[in-house]
């Protein structure tokens, strides 16, 4: 069985610790890998190497960063087979899925590309007689990112071109679960002309993320995870003086209106809720269903989620993969038994499936949940996993309403004919990403993608102009260069203009 170890400054390191972590492959329910799980000497390891990195990196010319970004592009665009098929393998999901991963990350990358536009300055000539007043940005130094098992490497790629292109050396803590597409992009780097130490993995659990949150040298932290860890994360971070931007949780909601287009509304609510077996960030895991629409749009959804191919992600014709974990069916399989016990009617069942041939795997069906109220245990937990709970509600206001009382604020989306109601929605739901008749509207990565609320601590969005102001800071520099024959004419008067 390989040992997935830690890539530090340029090399593969086992580390110093013994501990080890299962990674497994969720359609066969086998451990097919085990991860290094990193102590505090490996973190400080890698923060070593990154810092020493910085010293030539940050003072690296636009143009030779530019050079790198570009062919790391290539690179990630020639190479997305073999990414998606290192995701699939250990996250489940399945290959079309896994390719449409790397290229939301590769839009990142080529938004990175253009970082000597991205990090013009101003310039105010003749601020005052003879003084010129111009403002630049500065890397800030190594820093981490800390990320979740939902997108092995998009996510990663939200943090790490943007922060290299802007002159970082850079920290990944991976999820332990499917760690090996980092190991994978850090070899693409290196072929890309990344010097040693700019980017390095290391792979582990709380022990190393906490080392990286303790470490002095660390100075910005990026997280993407649950909403309790980024809290943590946000905290902690935030003690030791670091910049720090933390993506949690969400439930995302989409309100269907009676003068939408039903059948348009029901395919692409079942293609957001079951996509990637409901394991998105910007899934859809409550519908609710206003008016009169209600009845029709289940009757349509429970139709297509029936409909939905679950099987291997390596097989061709499976739309949908398995779960992560044993741990994540079992938790998934017991939230919709609490749904049935508190009075929800479970329309579509996903509870036992099994897939021929692969009966040890970690296979949850798509699951329709009607009748959900906001009291009931489907509705306040994150589910993560492909459960669509379905509340009913009379009218927009109402639904608007609901999505506001909710905690998370990640994103939502709304099904309608009516512009006046889109208007409406728009203004006045508090989320931070919206979808107009657009299921999942994660934003294009020359905008930044974050949510409100429980969903994003930290006051910066991440990639697109968030991101790369997140990994700078600025300095304005007021000069003068006196004649050498001018006159003195310092006084201790504040210095207004003239
Ligand atoms: P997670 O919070 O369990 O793990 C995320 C990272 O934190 C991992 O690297 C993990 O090793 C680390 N971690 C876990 N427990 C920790 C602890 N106690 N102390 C310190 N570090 C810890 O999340 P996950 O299960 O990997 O991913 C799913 C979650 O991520 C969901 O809640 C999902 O909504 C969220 N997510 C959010 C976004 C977003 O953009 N807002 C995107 C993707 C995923």
């Amino acid at each position: 069985m390989a040992t997935i170890e830690h890539w530090i400054g340029g090399q593969y390191r086992s580390g110093s610790s013994n501990r080890r972590g299962p990674v497994y492959n969720p359609a066969t329910g086998e451990q097919q890998h085990e991860v290094v799980l990193g102590s505090i000497a490996d973190v400080d390891d890698a923060v070593a190497a990154a810092k020493t990195a910085f010293e030539e990196w940050s003072q690296a010319s636009l143009s030779r960063r530019t050079k790198v970004m570009f062919a790391f592009r290539e690179l990630v665009n020639a190479r997305t087979k073999e990414l998606a098929e290192i995701i699939s393998d250990e996250h489940g999901k399945v290959i079309s899925d896994a390719a449409g991963e790397v290229q939301r990350g590769l839009e990142v990358v080529e938004f990175a590309c253009g970082i000597p536009q991205l990090l013009k300055g101003d310039y105010s000539d003749q601020a005052s007689t003879g003084v010129d007043v111009f403002s630049f940005r500065e890397p800030l130094g190594v820093c981490a990112g800390i990320t979740p098992f939902n997108f092995p490497a998009m996510v990663p790629m939200w943090m790490h071109p943007v922060a290299i292109a802007c002159g970082n050396t850079f920290v990944l803590k991976p999820s332990e679960r499917d760690p090996s597409a980092s190991n994978y992009v850090a070899g693409l780097w290196r072929e890309a002309g990344l010097p040693d130490g700019v980017f390095n993995v290391v792979h582990g659990d709380k022990e190393a993320v906490d080392a990286l949150l303790a470490h002095p040298d660390v100075a910005a932290v990026s997280f993407v995870g649950s909403t309790p860890i980024a809290r943590y994360i946000h905290d902690m971070a935030s003690k030791t003086g670091k910049r720090v931007q933390a993506l949690g949780g969400a439930k995302n909601h989409a309100i269907v209106l009676p003068d939408a287009d039903l059948d348009f509304a029901a395919g692409h609510l079942t293609a957001a809720a079951f996509g990637s077996a409901g394991e998105r960030c910007m899934a859809i895991s409550a519908a609710v269903a206003v008016g009169s629409a209600g009845d029709a749009l289940m009757d349509l959804v429970s139709r297509k989620a029936s409909d939905v191919v679950v099987g291997p992600g390596r097989d061709p014709r499976s739309e949908m993969g398995p779960v992560v974990t044993a741990a994540a069916k079992q938790r998934i399989e017991s939230l919709i038994g609490t749904g049935e016990q508190q009075g929800a009617k479970v329309l579509v069942d996903g509870r036992g499936l099994r897939v021929p041939g692969h009966e040890n795997g970690f296979w949850v069906g798509p699951t329709v949940i009607d009748q959900v109220q906001p009291a009931m245990d489907v509705y306040t937990e994150e589910i993560f996993g492909p459960v669509l709970s379905v509340v009913r509600a009379d009218d927009v206001d109402s639904a608007i309403n609901l999505i506001n009382s909710n905690p998370y604020g990640n994103g939502t989306a709304i099904f309608t004919s009516s512009g006046e109601a889109a208007r409406t929605f728009q203004r006045g739901v508090h989320v931070g990403m919206i979808g107009i008749n657009v299921p999942i509207p994660v934003p294009m990565a020359y905008y930044s993608f974050g949510g409100w609320k429980d969903s994003l601590f930290g006051d910066r969005h991440i990639h697109g102009p968030e991101g790369v102001s997140f990994y700078t800071r600025a300095k304005v520099v007021t000069s003068r260069w006196p004649h050498v024959t001018s006159p003195a004419d310092a006084s201790l008067h504040f210095p207004t203009a003239s």
